[in-house]
């Protein structure tokens, strides 16, 4: 398996930032399109996974803590699209809303993302048997006493991002961005048993 770090442009960064704000207390989920390149970052060429967009699930159900499918004729819409768009999807992105499970995949995450890896083999789509990419968006409203900006900065000693956007004068989010590589580790009785491992997120143009 090769476990690339990620980078993650601009607008689909800000796309997912907005969809996990706007329905905040509850999950958000969607999916993250791309492919693999050679980048220069910070001076070094790294090949890297490049997520070129992202698009939220409009028909998924979404409570507090937990998010699947509310519409599972929307969602097998939503999979042949893509395929007939000729899109390279190569995983999924969701929210957890402060308190729910920090940044990390929970038991329940990896079995819904083990259910959609079967349901795109199942029409063809394979590319994402080997390794399945999930990005986990922490986050946490805060109210503020004093009036401020929004802040954006990466965090050198972890491969996570962390970006505080105030919305309104004292109302804010704190939000930590953490990528997971979900892969197939082996077979148990014919059932396939997968493993998880944290990668790098770049986000370079942040400090533009
Ligand atoms: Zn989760």
């Amino acid at each position: 398996m090769d476990f690339r770090d990620v980078f993650i442009g601009k607008r689909s960064f800000k796309t997912m930032i907005a969809s996990a704000i706007e329905v905040y207390s509850r999950e958000t989920n969607g999916a993250l399109l791309g492919r693999n390149t050679t980048m220069n970052i910070d001076g070094v060429k790294k090949k890297v996974l490049s997520v070129k967009n992202v698009y939220p699930i409009q028909t998924e159900k979404r409570k507090r803590s937990e998010v699947s499918h509310g519409n599972i004729a929307a969602f097998g819409r939503f999979l042949r699209a893509m395929r007939s768009l000729k899109t390279n999807m190569v995983g999924g992105f969701h929210s957890h809303p402060h308190p729910y499970e920090g940044n990390k995949l929970s038991m329940g995450d990896v079995e819904f993302i083990r259910d959609e890896i079967k349901a795109m083999s199942k029409i063809g789509q394979r590319g994402i048997e080997k390794g399945w990419l999930e990005i986990v968006i922490s986050i946490r409203r805060k109210n503020y006493k004093r009036s401020g900006i929004s802040k954006w900065y990466t965090c050198s000693y972890v491969k996570k991002v962390r970006c505080k956007i105030r919305t309104q004068k004292r109302v804010g989010y704190d939000i930590i961005v953490s990528a997971y590589w979900v892969y197939p580790e082996k077979t148990v009785k014919k059932k396939v048993q997968y493993s998880v491992k944290e990668t790098a997120v770049y986000v370079p143009w942040i400090v533009e």
